[in-house]
């Protein structure tokens, strides 16, 4: 199934897509939470009552009548794996790290598969990189990498969106891997029967058309599965938890001059077997100030 979480109508909920079109469970299973994090937390009945109402036929959507937003919005922990592919690793001209390197991203960042992205208004290091992602459907906690599918519900694509010169500033990611915005995850979740090995995986990134990513998940150094028991070695993984793999060489950081984004740049990151996102830049607009 492609789980994914849209709105329509003023309401936001999840559905299942099924070709052009998103079957609602709100309507057609609507004993099931239309949120996805809640949704995933009920486990294998909930996936089976999404499958059978998706079975039944009804409650369908046009997808293109529909926004789809980040598949899990409110994601419990938002992580990321860095320095994850050896030709990224040469590109930054960084020694292979000795032990994985894991940060967060701040749950607040997550954004729609084909929302907008803000360039900030204190910066012009603006970068991409495209990731496959996979996202928790059990709570596990020291689960070996051989019963690791066994706590995944499915996969997607995140865009890691990075501000470099923040980045670079300080030894954590903190402060430049969490602006609003710069979590776009989607389309959907793959739930994890429909990927035979997500460790064969094209993966594409283009800004305008031009492609700056071209590789395959099968290069990853810590896999989905070894990352699940690093992590679940540390905490309880809980279902809804998005842990993002790691991107290939092609950021714009890696090219001499590096070709940060702009805004009206358009971001396209696809990956075999799960989908695309397509995010536009913008300048962060003045009305981001608030308080209160
Ligand atoms: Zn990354």
């Amino acid at each position: 199934m492609r789980l994914a979480t849209f709105s329509e109508g003023g309401r936001t909920r999840i559905g299942v897509v099924v070709g052009d079109e998103v079957v609602d469970l709100s309507a057609a299973a609507p004993s099931l939470p239309d949120d996805m994090t809640a949704f995933l937390t009920e486990g294998d009945a909930a996936m089976q009552a999404a499958r059978d109402a998706v079975d039944a036929g009804g409650n369908r959507i046009r997808l293109a009548s529909v926004t789809l937003e980040a598949a899990v919005p409110r994601p419990p922990k938002f992580l990321a794996v860095g320095l994850n592919y050896a030709d990224h690793i040469a590109e930054t001209g960084r020694k292979a790290p000795d032990f994985p390197t894991i940060f967060n991203k701040q749950v607040s960042c997550t954004n729609g598969p084909y929302a907008e992205v803000q360039l900030p208004r204190a910066s012009n290091a603006l970068d991409y990189e495209g990731e496959l992602a996979f996202v928790i459907g059990k709570p596990g906690r020291h689960v070996p990498k051989e019963r690791a599918h066994e706590i995944i519900a499915g996969y997607c694509i995140v865009n890691d969106v990075s501000v470099r010169d923040w980045q670079g500033r300080a030894p954590t990611m903190t402060l430049g891997k969490s602006w609003d915005t710069h979590g776009p995850v989607g389309p959907w979740i793959v739930t994890a029967d429909e990927v035979d090995d997500p460790h064969a995986l094209s993966i594409k990134t283009t800004v305008n058309g031009e492609l700056r990513q071209d590789s395959n998940t099968k290069h990853l150094m810590l896999n989905c599965y070894e990352a699940v028991a690093l992590l679940s070695t540390v905490f309880t993984l809980q279902p809804g938890d998005i842990v993002a793999t790691g991107t290939p060489s092609g950021v714009a950081i890696g090219f001499d001059p590096p070709k940060f984004l702009v805004a009206g740049d358009v971001v396209r990151i696809e990956i075999d077997g799960i989908g695309h996102l397509e995010n536009t830049i913008v300048a962060e607009p003045e009305a981001t100030a608030r308080v209160g």
